[in-house]
């Protein structure tokens, strides 16, 4: 069993725990997010020992030297030393420029940050509030065409950040950004290469970021785009999608709605079902998975029975905090 020291206290770390666990059981005030090695809310600084290569991947090299790592999927073989980061070093700042409400849940924010911001179209930001309440947000924008960023954001029932942005958040207001993180992309190599997004709710953020810059690079292969909601509503920017697909012959957009009844030009069904069914031959495609988790993992095996490549395959799961386990009080629903 390895010892994990945090400043002045030394805790034990089982053999199947995290060091962001122990810390967490032991009482310390770690941020955190998806636990999962994905959001990097959690990122800590290594002072003494060394952590496995696993609690590291993703992260830039620039950090990695740093001895920065992902507490949340770092499981310890022998006694490390950790400690918090500045989070400064960490977060740069940027304006809230506009908030546009697509629907009642769902809406668009624009961002302009102080220094230029240098990421790939599908990446996503940590966005943190003057409290210090951090979240994971994908871009929707475009560098090489908007200026601004872009994210689209959706509600859930009594949660903290999503009900801010859409309820309290104002233009002027200030967050400290964070990324750009992830690797979901569009690479502009093989540009004939078929490609697959399949997204659902705000799943839409990244892919339309991804589509718009393919479609900008030349990108000659089909783009076919699958995006999922259980009701008409969920299905925000749709018209913008067909006025894309109007202008780009190898863009194709099925919106699909899985619980309402679909009205003329929207399909009814999931988005993911939809999506295997009507290409069940994915051999040489490139495929994008955003949005609900168990859509995006259940869809990268249902992408390589039907003949993707691993490496070919790019997702951008939506792992949310994990407070729905934990019991709420008043909570009557
Ligand atoms: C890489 C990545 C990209 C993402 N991109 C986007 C995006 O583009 N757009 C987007 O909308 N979201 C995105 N998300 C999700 C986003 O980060 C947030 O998790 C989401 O907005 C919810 O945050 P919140 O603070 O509103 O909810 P939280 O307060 O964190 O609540 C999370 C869930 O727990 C429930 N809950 C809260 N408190 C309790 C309690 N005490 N007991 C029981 N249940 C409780 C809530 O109802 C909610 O369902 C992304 C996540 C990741 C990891």
């Amino acid at each position: 069993m390895a010892n994990v020291q945090y400043y002045n206290r030394v805790f034990p770390c089982g053999e199947d725990q995290t060091v962001l666990d122990v810390l967490i059981e032991n009482g310390q005030d770690i941020p955190y997010s998806c636990k999962m090695g994905v959001c990097v809310t959690c990122i800590m600084q290594l002072i003494e020992g060394g952590v496995p290569q696993q609690s590291q991947v993703g992260l830039r090299s620039s950090l990695v030297a740093k001895g920065h790592f992902l507490p949340c999927v770092c499981r310890p073989t022998s006694d490390i030393q950790v400690g918090v980061i500045d989070q400064q070093d960490m977060f740069g700042p940027a304006a809230v420029a506009e908030i546009e409400h697509l629907s009642p849940d769902i809406c668009r924010v624009f961002l302009e940050p102080t220094t230029p911001l240098y990421y790939r179209a599908g990446q996503f930001l940590n966005l943190r509030r003057e409290d210090g309440l951090v979240r994971s947000y994908s871009l929707a924008s475009v560098p090489n065409l908007d200026d601004r960023l872009e994210f689209h954001i959706k509600r859930l029932a009594r949660s903290e950040m999503s009900n801010w942005i859409l309820d309290e958040m104002r233009p002027g207001d200030h967050l400290g950004i964070q990324g750009p993180l992830g690797n979901c992309f569009y690479d502009p190599g093989r540009a004939d290469q078929e490609m697959l997004l399949i997204g659902n709710g705000t799943g839409l953020a990244p892919l339309i970021g991804i589509v718009r810059d393919a479609l900008a690079s030349g990108h000659t292969g089909s783009i076919n785009l699958f995006h999922g909601s259980r009701t008409r509503d969920g299905l925000y920017l749709a018209d913008e999608l067909r006025a894309l697909q109007a202008a780009h012959g190898n863009f194709h957009y099925t919106p699909c709605i899985s619980q309402d009844e679909a009205p003329a030009g929207f399909r009814h069904g999931r988005a993911d079902d939809m999506a295997f069914f009507e290409q069940p031959e994915l051999t040489g495609w490139r495929v994008f998975l955003c949005g609900f988790p168990p859509m995006v993992y259940s869809g990268q095996n249902r992408s390589i029975e039907a003949g993707a490549e691993v490496s070919d395959i790019y997702t951008d799961p939506y792992e949310l905090k994990d407070l729905r386990s934990k019991s709420r009080p008043n909570d009557d629903e």
